[in-house]
């Protein structure tokens, strides 16, 4: 038989690999080679498998015979990847009148008899796939329960249990073999990312029973925490001699070493217990990976039965495979290779306790990740009050405006009833790290009476307390145990790793001074995307700058702008002066001025009276100024060309603060981006008119400075037509939110609403908003970028929208030669590492 390449003693040479008889069977190989006491085993390959599937047996006469006469055996799945799961095992196969003989003698009746039920009732269940609850009348022991069980089987199968352990052999594998091939189970190892034709090795074990006169019992070991990745001794043992329950987590520690309430296993049985620990040790350094010991003691000898992947949470993956490296088991390369870039995300943030009971009330599209508990408030306002009374918020909103930007720092999270991955809640709640939940469209909002209605009509008034878990999406009732971010050691060395790996640019999106901070904190090559419509929001601002909409003449505007003016250049110099020299592109006015003015009638009435104008008129004016499509309206460059006082102010005030960082010592090189062009001449207008006012300001303050002037590519007719924009400038950073939004057609604060559906229903393989389309949306970037790049060599090219920070993205943004790609600055670590693992040439799944 071992020189069938299906059918395979486990021996140190056998020819036996994980692609093709499964990662348990190549692990068991790896143990015997390390000379560990692994009971007898065979393997069944893929081939094998697949073919008993189809009703072609093996010689299971053979397979037995392999054994010392007499073994009870197992049977366990070995798919290549053991996440990918198979059928349970089956155990104690070969169990018959014969060996409840010889059992009897060996461990004694009670024993042997409880062994024999405990197969006949697992074998009808699983293997014949008959009712569990045809047991539930067994209700005696020893020899009676067995002799029920066997007449219940024998009742609804009409023939006699098998006797013979090859027969046995056979319909177990027959069983096991199909289960696999059962379409739930297919749609479960491929939700874990198996290929459709995913095989199932088998391997057939002597089984180790746990069971004996002297100690003996069965349990599992690790050498590290499964929650925080630190070296503790972990697991649980079942001691039949003193009859002890399992256990788990940290008293199991204890009942391993040292349980204050009875002996623990390094008391029964210290030799083995000692054995085991060096065993795990040695596995860790050979197989190269943290391993969980599945053991037996029978009379007091060790048999090791398997050894799995430590099973870890986030945490615990990134210190495992950092200590590794640090141990010098696996490279570098290798640490960062392990670790899922989505991973990380998880440490960045708060997050619901993977153990904690979740009351789910409703749910929506996962927009910030992290998670928060607070009462509900429908305002911005009321956040605000919410905050200054120290208690912790959730801000609910049908849709956010950039009036509520206060309210959503003020709040623990946001939660709104429309929008999608890139509305304006999601996007200023990724920016700022606020767990965010959008589009959660199967909730009722009703501001009016201040209540949140789920689904199945159950209220929740304002001040009732709700968590958002931006991550799974979920809204949930009251306040589930949290578990705290987790920005360790390991965590920074990872990101230390990840950047001598980087070969493309990952800069931040920030607007603001923490933002940049933030952005520096996970060292973000500078800032590639400085929304700055978002600095004009403080309450102070936000006046001045409804004057400046209100003003009737280009002089009136004028002079109002002159007092934005030295409020923008304190944040552009606080933003110069954070990054210390490193490139800062700030985005001149993109959004429609009428954003900034109020929709309901009391801030109307604030408005009319702040700026001493009759009520009739401030909504005259706001009626005049509304728009069927704002975001096809006059916004981006359309201001900059239209009421170009704006722009100029902002270009006046960047190099004001260009020269003022300069005169400090730094050298700073300030990129300004034009947002929304669609033209050339739109390029052409703003490029005069920010020189002139450069030119301007070098005479005014007699000092030099460089800066450079690039566009946003966002609409399509500007990625088709970048050949004759890209002569007129410095740089070509491609918006992804805009652009896909206007390549679908669709609007991305409305799309939410059906995306699920959408996505469900295989329209769209992912919501294009959060995964670039790069067979539509990548043809512009990828056109875009051919003919910018022919028409101004050494142009640099990047994207800046939400894509900017997704592992698939960046990988794409990378084969088509882009210099860097920007993103929030809680996603810089997940795009580094991203990054990195696409130069080490592995797969990102
Ligand atoms: C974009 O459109 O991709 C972009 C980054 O700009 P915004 O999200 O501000 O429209
Ligand atoms: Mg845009």
């Amino acid at each position: 038989m071992q020189n069938n390449p299906h059918t395979t003693l486990v021996t140190a040479q056998a020819p036996i690999a994980a692609e093709t008889h499964g990662g348990r069977a190549k692990c068991l190989q790896r143990l015997v080679r390390l000379d560990l006491p692994v009971p007898r085993t065979v393997a069944l390959s893929f081939e094998a498998v697949k073919r008993i599937a189809k009703g072609e047996l093996p010689d299971t006469t053979a397979i037995v015979s392999q054994f010392p006469k007499g073994t009870l055996l197992c049977v366990r799945p070995s798919s290549e990847d053991p996440d990918w799961g198979g059928p349970g095992a089956v155990l104690n196969i070969g169990m018959n009148d014969k060996r409840l003989a010889t059992l009897s003698d060996r461990l004694g009746q009670d024993a042997a008899y409880a062994v024999n039920t405990r197969f006949v009732q697992s074998y009808a269940v699983d293997v014949a796939r008959l009712d569990p609850d045809m047991f539930d009348d067994v209700d005696g022991e020893g020899r009676e329960g067995l002799t029920e069980s066997l007449r219940a089987y024998e009742g609804e199968m009409e023939e006699p249990f098998p006797e013979d352990p090859a027969e046995q052999l056979a319909a177990v594998l027959k069983s096991m073999a199909r289960a696999w091939d059962g379409t739930s189970a297919r749609l479960l190892r491929q939700a874990k990312g198996a290929p459709v034709d995913a095989g199932l090795g088998l391997v057939v074990q002597e089984m180790a029973l746990g069971l004996g006169h002297g100690e003996s019992g069965s349990g599992v070991l690790q050498l590290v925490s499964s929650d925080t990745g630190l070296p503790q001794i972990t697991g649980r043992y079942l001691s039949q001699s003193q009859g002890r329950d399992a256990l788990e987590g940290d008293a199991a520690a204890l009942y391993l070493s040292r349980d204050p309430r009875g002996p623990s296993l390094e008391e029964l049985a210290p030799e083995a217990f000692d054995a085991l620990k060096t065993h795990a040790a040695l596995m860790r350094v050979k197989l190269r990976e943290e391993m969980q010991v599945e053991f037996a003691i029978e009379n007091g000898a060790l048999f090791i039965l398997d050894g799995v992947r430590v099973a870890r949470s986030s945490q615990a993956a990134v210190r495992i495979a950092v200590q590794l490296a640090e141990d010098k088991i696996i490279s570098r390369a290798e640490a960062l290779m392990r670790v899922q870039p989505r991973t990380l995300s998880e440490l960045l943030h708060r997050q619901v306790d993977p153990g904690a009971e979740r009351n789910v009330i409703g749910y929506g599209i996962a927009a910030s990740p992290g998670a928060a508990t607070g009462q509900i408030v429908f305002t911005a306002t009321e956040a605000q009050a919410s905050a200054a009374r120290g208690e912790p918020c959730i801000l609910v909103r049908r849709e956010t405006s950039p009036e509520d930007i206060r309210g959503m720092h003020a709040a623990h999270a946001v939660l709104t009833e429309r929008g999608g991955i890139t509305s304006h809640a999601a996007v200023i709640g990724r920016g700022i790290g606020l767990p965010c939940v959008v589009g959660a469209s199967n909730m009722r909002f009703i501001g009016s009476k201040k209540q949140l209605v789920t689904k199945d009509g159950k209220v929740f008034n304002a001040g009732e307390v709700i968590t958002v878990d931006g991550t799974s999406g979920e809204v949930l009732a009251g306040a589930p145990k949290m578990r705290e971010a987790a920005l360790d050691e390991s965590f920074q060395k990872l990101m230390e790793w990840s950047s001598d790996f980087c070969d493309i640019g990952i800069r931040a999106n920030a607007d603001t001074p923490a933002d940049a901070q933030t952005a520096r904190n996970f060292n973000a090559q500078g800032i590639g995307l400085c929304r700055t419509e978002h600095m004009f929001f403080e309450p102070g601002r936000l006046t001045v700058m409804r004057e400046m909409i209100f003003a009737e003449t280009s002089q009136d505007r004028r002079a109002v702008l002159e007092r934005l003016l030295p409020m923008q250049q304190a944040d552009f110099i606080q933003l110069f002066d954070i990054m210390k020299g490193q490139p800062v592109c700030i985005r001149l006015f993109d959004p429609p001025l009428h954003e900034f003015l109020p929709n309901d009638r009391a801030g109307q009435r604030e408005l009319a009276d702040a700026l001493d104008l009759p009520l009739s008129d401030v909504t005259r004016r706001i009626d005049a100024m509304s728009e069927y499509n704002p975001m096809l309206g006059l916004r981006g460059v359309r201001l900059g060309v239209t009421v170009p006082e704006i722009y100029e102010m902002q270009a006046r005030a960047i190099f004001e603060a260009t020269i003022e960082v300069n005169a400090k010592g730094a050298a700073v090189v300030p990129e300004i981006m034009i947002p929304l062009v669609s033209a050339k001449r739109e390029v052409e207008l703003v490029k005069s008119s920010i020189d002139a006012v450069a030119a301007a300001v070098r005479t005014e303050k007699e000092a030099q400075f460089d800066y450079r002037l690039g566009v946003m590519v966002e609409t399509p007719r500007a990625a088709l037509r970048t050949a004759e924009i890209a002569p007129n400038c410095a740089f070509l950073s491609f918006g992804t939110n805009d652009l896909t939004q206007m390549a679908y057609g669709l609007s991305r604060d409305d799309a939410g609403r059906f995306m699920s559906d959408y996505v469900q229903q295989g329209v769209f393989p992912e919501d294009p908003f959060h995964v670039l389309d790069t067979d539509g949306v990548g043809e512009l970037l990828k056109l875009g970028a051919e003919r910018g790049r022919g028409a101004h060599e050494g142009i640099t090219l990047s994207i800046c929208g939400e894509h900017g920070g997704n592992p698939e993205s960046i990988a794409f943004c990378r084969d088509a030669g882009f210099d860097y790609v920007s993103c929030s600055p809680f996603r810089v670590p997940v795009a580094r590492l991203a990054a990195a693992q696409l130069a080490i040439g592995g797969n990102i799944s």
